[in-house]
C-alpha cells in the first residue's frame, strides 16, 4: 500500500535514546501542510472532478456526477466485461487452475465462440455519457487529476484480480503520440493504481512501434488489421516480464483489438495469459439502451 494512506498526519514523539528534533521537524511540516490544505480549501474550494459543482472533499466526484455513472457489476462476461442477463442458475463448480477468473459467470455467447487471448477481463463502467466527462479529459484535455481517483475506482472493482496478479502494464501510445499528449493516460493510471495496491508498474513492458491511426469508428476486423504487428515487447523489460501475471491497464475497451495485440505481444514470454482491467467498455449498440433503461 502507497504509504499515503497508511502514514498518519502526526507522530508521537518520543524523547528516548531518539534524536526528537527530525520527528518534531516532520510533526511541525506535516501541520503546516494541514494548514496550507485548510487555506487552499479557504481559496479554491474543492469542486467536483466532472461537472465543477462545489463537493465537501477535493478529488472526488458530487453525489448527482457520480449516481450517473453505470457501474458494471455481476453478472458479467468473465472474457469480455460486458454486462450478462441476471440468472439464478448457480455458478460453474469446475474453475481454471491458474487463472480463476474473479468472476463466476461463464463467458457470453460471443465469447464461448471465439475466447478472447486473455484470461479474464474486467471495465468499471460502461462507456456512455457520464463516463466519458471523467475519460476523455484525462485522454484529451491535460486533466491528469482525474488519474488517482479512476485508479480507485479500478482497485474497488478489480480487486480480486489484482490479488491474483504479479504487475500491471499500461497498453502503450506510440511516441509520436506521446510527444503530442506529454503522457500516457493508461500508464497514468497505472502509476496511480501501482500506489495504491503495491502491484509493481512496468511502465515501459510493451512498446508500439507501429503509427496506427485513431480506431474510433472502426469494426472490430478493421482495427484488428490495423493493430496486427503495431505492439511489441520491450526488449529491455524482457526479463522483469518473464513469466510474469500481467493484468493490463487501459481507459477504454471497445472491440478489444488493441488488448489483444498486446496479448499476441506478451505470450512468447509468459505462460499465463493476461488479464484486462479497464475503466469503462463500449456496449454494443443494442445493450447500450436495454442496460440504461434497466437502471432507471
Ligand atoms: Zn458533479
Ligand atoms: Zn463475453
Amino acid at each position: 500500500m502507497s504509504d499515503l494512506f497508511e502514514r498518519p498526519p502526526f507522530r508521537v514523539v518520543t524523547f528516548g535514546h531518539i534524536n526528537p528534533i527530525p520527528l518534531m521537524r516532520e510533526n511541525i511540516l506535516s501541520f503546516f501542510s494541514i494548514g496550507k490544505k485548510i487555506a487552499l480549501d479557504f481559496l479554491l474550494p474543492p469542486v467536483c472532478l466532472s461537472c465543477f459543482a462545489p463537493t465537501g472533499q477535493a478529488k472526488l466526484l458530487c453525489t448527482q456526477c457520480f449516481a450517473q455513472l453505470s457501474f458494471i457489476s455481476e453478472p458479467f462476461c468473465p472474457l469480455c466485461a460486458l454486462p450478462l442477463p441476471f440468472s439464478l442458475d448457480p455458478p460453474p463448480t469446475t474453475l481454471l487452475k491458474t487463472e480463476t477468473p474473479s468472476n463466476p459467470a461463464s463467458p457470453c455467447p460471443s465469447c464461448e465462440q471465439a475466447p478472447p487471448p486473455w484470461a479474464q477481463a474486467r471495465a468499471a463502467l460502461l462507456y456512455d455519457e457520464a463516463a466519458k466527462k471523467i475519460i476523455l479529459p484525462l485522454k484529451y484535455a491535460d486533466r491528469t487529476e482525474l488519474a488517482p481517483f479512476l485508479a480507485n475506482i479500478l482497485a474497488m472493482v478489480g480487486k480480486d484480480m489484482l490479488s491474483q496478479y504479479h504487475a500491471l502494464v499500461p497498453v502503450p501510445l506510440h511516441k509520436t503520440r506521446l510527444r503530442q499528449r506529454y503522457y500516457n493516460q493508461a500508464a497514468l493510471i497505472g502509476h496511480s493504481l501501482s500506489k495504491v495496491t503495491g502491484l509493481p508498474l512496468i511502465v515501459d513492458g510493451l512498446i508500439r512501434n507501429k503509427k496506427t491511426p485513431s480506431l474510433e469508428g472502426l469494426n472490430r476486423q478493421e482495427r484488428t488489421i490495423i493493430m496486427t504487428d503495431a505492439i511489441h515487447i520491450n526488449p529491455q523489460r524482457q526479463a522483469a516480464l518473464l513469466n510474469k501475471k500481467i493484468i493490463l491497464i487501459d481507459d477504454i475497451m471497445t472491440t478489444g483489438a488493441t488488448l489483444t495485440a498486446c496479448c499476441q505481444a506478451l505470450a512468447p514470454l509468459t505462460e499465463y495469459k493476461p488479464a484486462i482491467l479497464v475503466m469503462a467498455r463500449t456496449p454494443p449498440p443494442d445493450i447500450a439502451r436495454p442496460y440504461k433503461e434497466s437502471l432507471t
